[in-house]
């Protein structure tokens, strides 16, 4: 049984439509100014020198900026999804995590490693899914539900994530809930509801979903990628799960960002259409130069804006918020530590199950991979 409870987004503003679209020309972030030349390259060599004198270490996400990317990998930071950037800073060694994300993921970052000290380019990177999930509204629904197991997405606040028994990501999240349904409990899953919906399907879980949904994913239009596939019908169809069900459904790969880059490069299609956050293609690229990667159509015909495919969230994040950081020590994330305590036990529950269950993710993943042939 699937459920959906409404809730307002807290984020949508006036222009919201009819029919409460949301779009990415909505939101309110803003965009750091862009560095070039010289400028762009002493910053870069400051930002190298100040990682090392710092003891810190520069942990950033597929969708940021590819500048940035590059930064980490050279600074041997790391480059990954929202689960192993949790993984890698609270196994490395230094005394400061500089996180290249938005705000719950420097959240994880902080609960996991309370010794550190954890900074962030811009405080006011959020996501839809976290703003659309208050944490007294969400206290509100769990109390309607003593019974459920509540699960939430690792795209929540820690306040939210003090809640609830399990965090997931879209890495592991099938398994996990493949998991508790054979233990024979029944589900509260927040916030996002196309990856529950989606979850739901492949397991047939009994959850209750709350109403969120991720203002990039959710701007896919499957008459535009109709249209798309038939123009390239040899090419391999990447869908993060985040995506509204019309899209999902015409996929050949529905999976986390980390399964889309395993797609392409280990894929035998030569062309790909990826409807994901662009900022993936800056790494699909490095690894995988020869194959041919296309955007899927967040515009057209059907869609009630002009949106982007490109987080306006994550694009806060730039090169000078990063020097910030070192210099001025400017973006520290400060959690109270009962909230803190609380929030750890749903995080350290899935490191705990995605490293002690190798075999139960990788199973899951056939969930995932729909036309594991391709594949
Ligand atoms: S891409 Fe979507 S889910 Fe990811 S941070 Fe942005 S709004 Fe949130």
């Amino acid at each position: 049984m699937t459920s959906i409870v409404s809730t307002p987004i807290a984020y949508d503003y006036p222009q919201q439509n009819a029919a409460g679209g949301t779009c990415t020309a909505q939101a309110w972030a803003k965009t750091p100014p862009q560095l070039h030349g010289t400028e762009k390259a002493a910053v870069i060599a400051r930002i190298k020198q100040l990682l090392i004198e710092k003891d810190a270490a520069l942990v950033a996400h597929y969708y940021v900026d590819g500048d940035i990317q590059d930064l980490a990998m050279e600074t041997s930071g790391y480059v990954a999804d929202s689960l192993e950037m949790a993984r890698f800073g609270k196994n490395h060694s230094a005394k400061n995590l500089i996180v290249a994300g938005v705000r719950f993921m420097g959240e994880s970052a902080k609960i996991l490693s309370p010794e550190k000290r954890v900074f962030m380019p811009d405080l006011e990177a959020s996501c839809s899914l976290d703003l659309g999930c208050d944490a007294a509204d969400f206290a509100a629904f769990r109390a309607l539900h003593p019974d459920r197991t509540v699960v939430v997405y690792a795209n929540t606040s820690a306040a939210v994530k003090a809640q609830a028994d399990w965090m997931v990501t879209s890495s592991c999240a099938l398994a996990i809930i493949h998991q508790i349904k054979v233990e024979g409990k029944k589900i509260l899953w927040a916030p996002d509801r196309h990856l529950g919906r989606y979850i739901q399907e492949q397991t047939g879980a009994d959850m209750l979903l709350w109403n969120g949904a991720c203002i990039v994913h959710d701007e896919f239009k499957a008459v535009e990628l109709e249209m798309l596939m038939a123009a390239h019908p040899n090419a391999m169809v990447l869908v993060h799960p985040e995506s509204p069900q019309a899209v999902v459904d015409l996929a050949d790969v529905v999976g986390s960002t980390s399964a889309m880059i395993k797609a392409v490069v280990e894929g035998s299609a030569t062309e790909y259409i990826v409807a994901t956050d662009n900022g993936i293609l800056h790494r699909m690229r490095q690894l995988a130069p020869n194959k041919v990667l296309i955007e899927a159509p967040t515009a057209g015909d059907s869609a009630t804006c002009k949106s982007c495919a490109h987080c306006p969230w994550m694009a806060m994040n730039g090169l000078q918020g990063i020097l910030n950081c070192l210099e001025n020590a400017s973006g520290e994330i400060f959690i109270k530590e009962d909230v803190r305590i609380k929030a750890l036990g749903c995080i350290e529950r899935m490191l705990d199950f995605t490293q002690n269950h190798p075999d139960l993710l990788a199973k899951a993943q056939h969930g995932f991979v729909k036309n594991i042939g391709v594949a």
